[in-house]
């Protein structure tokens, strides 16, 4: 297939302006003063820069958490339903501006029509689910071992929160993140990855429009246009009692000590690297189609793309035919064009870390099925659009084991489900899992307490894809911390325990006599 072409540099510009104006981002936002701090904003279609934005420094950061601070002192005791109103309000923004910001996440991430509207649905469905959480933020009762008292717990808001976010989730990490805390108390400064500070501002545009229109407090949210040095300094700010990093293993390993250097708390979301068994009694036609979307969609860069394939030996060759075909039909291109369904990679750094581990898999043995090369798209000369590869591997090999950040399959095979599911665990990280099969002892095995590792495990389900609904992030080098859905708005309070002696009596615990 033709690889569809971009459109010209200007026409790209002018849909980023478009949108950033339609989301309401001020023009002095965009506007660098003389020898001011900037970062450009660079398209990874043509990984030419669209536009120049001004950017703060580490110096910077103290105050705008200050700011987020001093708003935390009143949102704290602003009831959890009226906090409430204020993310409905934001919700309802992000809706009415779904199209214009779906096209920023495009430019910026590269992704594909349906799944940058996909992403920002999922910042509308995350900002509903946190209103229905603003009146369930409950605390359990306990009954107490003495006569008289009453033991129960009660959820606080814990302060400013900061928030670092990766580039491939440019806006849906920041509404995990913000709709919850938000609603839980806190305020937020944000620092976005430097390679997508145009979605940061336009998001940041709409919440500061909805906390003017709802009369909440000013700074309650901060941006923070920066390179790495500026989250650095939001790590070690003393004010920030929580901080929410999504990246890189290596980012996590930088800011877990950093933050609990301070007795901070961290939330980390940081690398995967997602494996599905396939079984002998698989559909292998659902789990091809499962497989293609989780490896090759978003161009392999989610932190749940699916990276491993653990196939039983009776039908890896049938899975392997089917998969072969239908990557050698993938439409690579303009993720701008309707029908694409491979976008670029995000930058040149990434394009060389995908030929570097397909060099390593060729020298470990691995057999390259389909894909590896580079695709010349009409228009973007400095846009890196690669074919999703598959690779054989005869074994789990040291390239296999680690995370690269672009779309290689690599497939190992297996005869006994104990073989797979120690495959399976037998990496650093534990994000993402699935399994096909229609064994029903085999899923259950898979999802038991000895089979996957990870923190989402799934059947008859790709690995990439997951609903707000559930909590959200994975075990070992992925860092444990949960996100959006379930429970995971307590990572955002803190829990007092109360007890209440309302007996007229001194009595204390265990039994214990004292004067
Ligand atoms: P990255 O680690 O390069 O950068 C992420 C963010 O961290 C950026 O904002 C960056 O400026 C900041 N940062 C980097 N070093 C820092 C430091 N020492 N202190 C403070 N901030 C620092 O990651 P990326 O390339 O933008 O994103 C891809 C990675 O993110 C992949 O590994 C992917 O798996 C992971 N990811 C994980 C999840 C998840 O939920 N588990 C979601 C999305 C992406």
């Amino acid at each position: 297939t033709a690889a569809a072409p971009v459109p010209g540099q200007e026409a790209l510009r002018e849909t980023a302006l478009r949108a950033l104006r339609a989301c309401g981002v001020a023009e002095e936002a965009l506007r660098v003063a003389d020898g001011a701090a900037s970062l450009s904003a660079v398209t990874c279609l043509t990984g030419a820069e669209l536009l120049r934005v001004p950017a703060v420094g580490a110096d910077d950061v103290e105050g705008v958490v200050d700011a987020a601070h001093e708003a935390f002192t009143t949102w704290r005791t602003t009831p959890a339903p009226v906090r409430g109103g204020l993310v409905k309000r934001l919700g309802q923004l992000l809706s009415e501006h779904k199209e214009v910001l779906a096209d920023l996440v495009t430019l910026e991430a590269g992704k594909i029509r349906s799944e940058a509207l996909g992403e920002v649905q999922e910042m509308i469905d995350v900002c509903d689910y946190a209103v229905g959480i603003s009146r369930q933020l409950y605390g359990k009762t306990m009954p107490s071992e003495r006569p008289g008292h009453r033991l129960m717990e009660t959820w606080h808001p814990l302060g400013v929160v900061g928030v670092i976010s990766a580039f491939n989730f440019p806006v849906a990490v920041w509404s995990w993140n913000s709709a919850i805390a938000l609603v839980c108390g806190d305020s937020v400064v944000w620092k976005p990855s430097e390679k997508t500070p145009l979605t940061a501002l336009a998001c940041s545009a709409l919440l500061d429009r909805a906390i003017a229109e709802t009369g909440a407090p000013a700074g309650l949210h901060g941006l923070l246009l920066g390179g790495r040095e500026v989250g650095e300094a939001l790590v070690d700010s003393p004010r920030v009692p929580l901080v929410s990093a999504t990246g890189s293993t290596r980012m996590g390993r930088e800011v877990g000590p950093r933050v609990a250097a301070r007795f901070g708390r961290s939330l980390l979301e940081l690398g995967g690297n997602n494996a599905a068994v396939v079984t002998a009694s698989a559909d292998l036609e659902l789990a091809t189609r499962a497989i293609v979307f989780s490896a090759a969609g978003t161009a392999g860069q989610r932190c749940t793309t699916l990276r491993r394939l653990i196939v039983h030996s009776s039908v890896v060759e049938p899975l392997l035919e089917r998969l072969v075909a239908a990557y050698g039909r993938l439409p690579i291109g303009s993720p701008l064009e309707q029908g694409t369904l491979v976008g670029p990679l995000v930058d040149a750094g990434s394009h060389q870390r995908f030929t570097e581990a397909l060099e390593r898999a060729r020298e470990a043995g691995g057999e390259v099925l389909v894909g590896g090369g580079r695709r010349d798209v009409e228009g973007a000369e400095d846009g890196y659009y690669v074919e999703p590869a598959i690779v054989r591997m005869p074994a789990q090999t040291d390239v296999v084991r680690e995370e690269t950040f672009a779309p290689i399959l690599y497939v190992l095979t297996y005869d006994t489900l104990d073989e797979a599911i120690e495959l399976h665990n037998g990496v650093p990280q534990g994000l993402s899992s699935g399994i096909f099969t229609a064994d029903q002892r085999e899923a259950e095995r898979f999802i038991a307490a000895d089979g996957s590792d990870c923190g989402i495990v799934n059947v008859n389900i790709g690995t990439s894809g997951a609903e707000i609904g559930g909590a959200f992030g994975g075990e070992k080098e992925t860092g444990g911390g949960r996100e959006s859905g379930s429970d995971s708005w307590q990572a955002y309070m803190r829990r007092a325990t109360n007890t209440v002696n309302y007996s007229g009596e001194l009595l204390l615990a265990q039994d214990v006599n004292f004067l």
